[in-house]
């Protein structure tokens, strides 16, 4: 018997991969886009402000901003003093401060989280500290900094 071939008709070329899409919240104006490749860098095509996609993992006492669309890890034996807006947050340290987190925010069982947190999801472990304003859900809305929208003219007050 001779192998059953398919008619060249019906032979076709694999269709090309789906570009990797990731779907992205601009950590300052909150703008929703997907960019199509994987930079390490990028311009949110609204605000302008260039977004940093890589991972931060903090070693050390520190005391200021980090914002990135990537996921950022604060150590064990670390502290964070400040704001944090990204789009993961493992606390495994001390952070405390204002924080809006995209996606998940994952806290270790001896870590202490305090401030005003907003975030999609929560992961709290038995034994680990979670004291201040705490937002759970979407984070729809939130940045960095406020969103000014003017759309055209303020209507005219009625002719009196
Ligand atoms: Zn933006």
């Amino acid at each position: 018997m001779s192998p059953i071939r398919p008619a060249l008709g019906f032979v076709h070329p694999r269709p090309p991969k789906p570009a990797a899409v990731r779907a992205v919240h601009c950590p300052y104006c909150n703008h929703y886009f997907e960019p199509s490749q994987r930079a390490q860098t990028l311009t949110c095509p609204k605000c302008t402000q260039r977004l940093q996609f890589d991972d931060k993992v903090l070693h050390k006492q520190s005391r200021g901003e980090v914002a990135t669309v990537g996921h950022v890890r604060i150590t064990a034996a670390s502290s964070l003093t400040g704001q944090i807006v990204c789009g993961h947050l493992i606390n495994n340290g001390r952070f405390e401060g204002s924080a809006i987190v995209h996606g998940a925010l994952e806290l270790d069982p001896h870590s202490t989280t305090t401030g005003e947190i907003r975030a999609r999801s929560l992961h709290a472990p038995p034994g680990a500290t979670l004291r201040g304003k705490i937002t759970i859900g979407p984070t729809h809305g939130e940045g960095l900094r406020p969103v000014v929208t003017v759309k055209g003219p303020a209507p005219k007050p009625p002719a009196s």
